[in-house]
């Protein structure tokens, strides 16, 4: 039995086997080997694997986007033939006796850096596609693509740290708890495991090697710790507080169906937020008044391409559809810091969370706005949407997305596709966008505070960053004061506010938020029920 502490981002228990998810460099780890012949095997049912995989990816591409630029998977096969990369493998494995992944990786870096240095550009363009195939078979010696993050039964997720794009492929029914040895309490992964029910501790100071997958595990979000191979009073103890859990939850129950209404009359829109189809489910389940934030840009994580117009279309009527006529906020498309996809080849930032990104993007690149708005529109056909843009620091900027928006009705009336005028907001969530609200009060239809941002933004602290985690304290005097001044700037010119950032969770402000004003507060699903209890007792 071991014990480890971390910091809970979320409480309660979990009891159940552990997946332990390996990064990157610890999977190509140099590492001495008894058996070189085994080793070379493993190599070539590897290729076997990565041959299958690019047929399945040529195919895929041969019928997206056409034959040539499907060419290149047929390049990463031939390549993965190729006698001279296969035989250096082989004779690094057995000469020095070392495992296959780290003979893969470094016959992947000698070969990269050989062809990167030849005259000819087209020999020199090669570099990348050695890499790939490399890193292709460093995956496939791991037992598929990348961590296998589809797994069996229900399960504890230990991580070095978990990325939103990782998050949002694993199937959620099977996650019993993350544990993570590093992290910030304010991460989208945090935030998922929030909106999800699910235990959660980070910087817990673990080896990841030396946890074996399959071990069971106890972990206790309320007190922080996590135990591996615990003894039967610990599991006993754990089965006992699993069950008090339990009891809390459904006496909370009792609350579903009820207003979300102060002793005094006061009506508080208690929405949830999500970040895809299925947490709809939560939604339901935890009897929220609507969606104040869905976060559509994990639409685009995970996958290879841009969701297409009708992918999203069909996501966005879904989840409205559900709704049945509950108000449904949908966010534009906030990707970048922390929220990388490969396919937007948004560079290397020195400050992402003030790079590149969110609206800036959809500005830049209107074509991929026009492609989500004209999603957005078709969707209102099918219950209450409403579109809330991301970022927004300026009058300009909302100008600007009109016009686009204006582009997108024409284009849609001329190809007599029909839809109605949904309600546009803005996220506050930036310093200038606070101290402009009387200004942008006049031109949107509401105000939502995130929270998450305004305060890395107002402090200057980074919200990933989990050495400041004690610095960061939405709290501060500032942020409230900041969240006062916006709702009186919306009621000045008859807009409502509300708050979707993590601080609209928060019991101990929740009086304070109702005294301020706010017609809103938007929370993941498990927070919807403690809160209308704190919201029906107040005065
Ligand atoms: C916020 O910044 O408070 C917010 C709700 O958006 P996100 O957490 O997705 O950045
Ligand atoms: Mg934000």
């Amino acid at each position: 039995m071991v014990k480890f502490y971390g910091k809970s981002v979320y409480k309660g228990m979990a009891i159940g086997p552990v997946v332990v998810l390996k990064n990157e460099e610890e999977k190509v780890k140099r590492k001495k080997i008894e058996d070189p012949e085994a080793e070379i095997k493993r190599v070539t049912d590897a290729v076997g694997m990565a041959q299958e995989q690019l047929q399945a990816l040529y195919d895929k591409a041969v019928r997206e986007v056409g034959e040539a630029s499907a060419a290149i998977f047929e390049v990463h096969q031939m390549m993965l033939e190729d006698e001279d990369y296969l035989d250096a493998i082989y004779s690094m494995i057995r000469t020095e006796g070392i495992n296959a992944e780290y003979a893969v990786a470094m016959t992947g870096d000698n070969f990269s850096a050989m062809f990167a240095e030849m005259d000819d550009d087209y020999m020199k363009a090669r570099a990348a596609d050695v890499k790939d195939i490399s890193n292709r078979l460093v995956q496939c010696l791991n037992g598929g693509g990348g961590n296998n993050l589809n797994f069996s039964e229900p399960s504890i997720i230990v991580a070095d740290d978990l990325s939103p794009s990782e998050t949002v492929q694993m199937d959620k029914e099977k996650i019993l708890a993350f544990v993570t040895v590093h992290g910030s309490s304010n991460s989208h992964t945090s935030i998922l495991a929030r909106m999800m029910n699910i235990p959660a501790l980070i910087g817990v100071p673990l080896e990841l090697n030396k946890i074996e997958s399959g071990v069971k595990a106890v972990v206790d979000g309320a007190s922080g710790e996590v135990i591996f191979d615990p003894n039967e009073f610990v599991c006993e103890e754990a089965e006992k507080k699993l069950e008090q859990e339990r009891e809390k939850l459904r006496l909370l129950q009792e609350l579903k169906g009820k207003e979300t209404v102060t002793r005094g009359g006061r009506k508080i829109n208690l929405y949830a937020n999500i970040g895809g189809v299925s947490d709809v489910a939560y939604v339901l389940e935890n009897d929220a008044g609507g969606i104040g934030l869905f976060r559509s840009e994990f639409l685009y994580l995970g996958r290879e391409d841009f969701p297409t117009e009708d992918e999203q279309f069909q996501a966005y009527r879904q989840v409205v559809q559900t709704m049945a006529g509950k108000k449904v906020i949908i966010r534009t498309l906030d990707i970048g810091a922390d929220k990388q996809v490969d396919y937007f080849n948004l560079g290397k930032e020195d400050n992402p969370a003030l790079g590149y990104r969110a609206i800036r993007i959809c500005l830049k690149q209107p074509d991929i706005f026009k492609t989500q708005l004209r999603a957005l529109f078709r969707a209102t056909m099918y219950g209450n949407l409403s579109i809330m843009y991301p970022m927004i620091t300026s009058v300009e900027e909302v100008e600007k997305i009109y016009a686009i928006v204006e582009e997108v009705k024409q284009e849609l009336t001329e190809a007599q596709i029909q839809f109605k005028l949904p309600e546009q907001g803005i996220m506050i969530e930036t310093p200038a966008s606070v101290m402009i609200s009387d200004k942008l009060a006049q031109i949107v239809d509401f105000f939502s505070i995130g929270t998450n941002d305004l305060t890395q933004y107002t402090l200057a602290i980074d919200r990933q960053n989990e050495k400041l985690d004690e610095f960061y304290n939405p709290h501060h005097e500032a942020i409230l004061r900041m969240i006062q001044m916006v709702s009186d700037n919306a009621h000045k010119y008859g807009k409502w506010a509300g708050i979707c950032g993590e601080l609209g969770a928060d019991p101990e402000l929740t009086e304070q938020f109702v005294r301020m004003g706010l017609d809103e507060l938007s929370v993941s699903p498990s927070m919807v029920l403690p809160l209308r209890k704190a919201i029906r007792e107040m005065e």
